[in-house]
Order: structure tokens, then C-alpha cells, then sequence
């Protein structure tokens, strides 16, 4: 019985929401920035390249820079590298962030500045997105430390944690009404929070192994959350 429970929940994991898993690497599309660390301005070739005032513009001719592919999210959205994240004030720093490089204030410039803002816009949105989740928060912030947890870990789980991620699922299955689906999403999001602060404190106190069990429950309850969302949308 155990082992069937197990074995069901295993094909769960592909149901996880695309984005959570499988990310770039943190080098980022390095490859596809050639050149952009250089410390001189494509444009007019003065001393104002990536690594120089905003990182976006260049101090003399304002032509807009490539990506520095050395920074990383917490850097670019301007928030110290930690769990704890104000989002109000990293929703603030998106929008600026969009304002300055968005696609559509550069269909008048060249190429080159086209392309870079394409590459900028969606490096912000990365950032935003994955800073915003806490789960996808905590992963990223697990990768900065080395570690990554890959997919169908679920051995390592322990059995009372299995089969209570197997009851919320076969009580989804049998949900009929709104208010059992409701009941369901309480457990889940109650589950979700006590996990968001458990590992906070984990990171907190540099508990990386214990950040990764946590974070690894949390990617069950979000696959069931994905799942509940699926079942709410009407045939
Ligand atoms: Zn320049």
C-alpha cells in the first residue's frame, strides 16, 4: 500500500509549474552577452560600460548597455541577498526597473538598444517573479549557496509527510462542492505559511540542509495548489 502511495505521488511531480523548476542557470545566457562585461561602452567606447554608474545607461552618450550576467537577482532588484524580502519595496524596484528599460521606450533607437532591452525586460521580470514566491524565492537563494534539489527527490521524504500530502490529494479528487474546495485551499495555504516561516528561519540561521527539506515540502503544497487551481477553472 505504502509503496503504491509512493509511487502515485512521484508522477506528481510533473505536474509542477513550469518556472518553479528547470531555471536558467545562475551564470545566466552568459554566452549570449559577449562581451558585455567589457568595461567600455559598445556605443561611443568611453569608460561607461555595464560596470559603470547605473549599469543600465552610459554616463556620456546614454546609449543603453547590455546585461551585466554577473549580477544576480537580489543585486539587480536592489534587495539584500536574504529570505526576507520587503515586496512592496521589490514591486517599487520593478516597476523603476521597467520604466528604464522596457521595450516599447526603445522602438525608436537602433538595433542594439532594442536588443538589450528585450534581454533587460525579461531578466527584470525573471528577478521580480522569482524574488516575489517565496518558494521560488528560497530556491533561488539554495542555488546562490551551491545547492539545488533535483527533481523526484521524493525518497527522501519521510512517510508520515507522504501520506499526508496523498490525503489532501484524494480529498481534492473527491471535492464536489465549493466549500470542500475551500476547506482544502485553507489546509494548503495554513501548511504553506507555518513552511514559509520555518524556512525563513532556516536561512536565518545559515541551516541550508534544513532550508532544502522545507523547501521540498513546499514544492509538494504548491504542486497541490496548481492542481486546485486547475480544478476551479470551469469545464
Ligand atoms: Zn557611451
Amino acid at each position: 500500500m505504502w509503496g503504491g502511495r509512493t509511487r502515485a505521488l512521484s508522477r506528481l511531480w510533473g505536474l509542477w509549474p513550469a518556472g518553479v523548476l528547470g531555471r536558467r542557470p545562475l551564470s545566466c545566457n552568459a554566452a549570449s552577452l559577449e562581451g558585455s562585461n567589457s568595461a567600455h561602452c559598445w556605443n561611443c567606447g568611453g569608460p561607461g560600460g555595464p560596470l559603470r554608474g547605473d549599469g543600465f545607461f552610459c554616463p556620456q552618450c546614454r546609449a543603453l548597455q547590455p546585461p551585466d550576467p554577473t549580477r544576480d537577482h537580489f543585486s539587480l532588484m536592489d534587495c539584500n541577498r536574504s529570505f526576507r524580502v520587503d515586496t512592496v519595496k521589490l514591486q517599487h524596484r520593478y516597476q523603476q526597473l521597467q520604466r528604464l528599460v522596457h521595450p516599447d521606450f526603445f522602438s525608436q533607437r537602433s538595433q542594439t538598444e532594442r536588443d538589450f532591452s528585450e534581454k533587460h525586460s525579461t531578466l527584470v521580470n525573471d528577478a521580480y517573479k522569482t524574488l516575489l514566491a517565496p518558494l521560488s524565492r528560497g530556491l533561488y537563494l539554495l542555488k546562490l549557496h551551491g545547492i539545488e534539489i533535483p527533481e523526484g527527490t521524493d525518497y527522501e521524504m519521510d512517510r508520515q509527510f507522504l501520506v499526508e500530502i496523498m490525503d489532501i490529494n484524494e480529498k481534492l479528487a473527491e471535492a464536489q462542492s465549493e466549500a470542500a474546495m475551500k476547506e482544502i485551499e485553507s489546509i494548503v495555504r495554513a501548511k504553506q505559511k507555518e513552511l514559509t516561516d520555518n524556512v525563513s528561519r532556516a536561512f536565518e540561521q545559515d541551516d541550508f540542509e534544513k532550508a532544502k527539506e522545507i523547501l521540498t515540502k513546499m514544492k509538494y503544497f504548491s504542486n497541490v495548489e496548481e492542481k486546485i487551481k486547475l480544478k476551479k477553472i470551469p469545464l
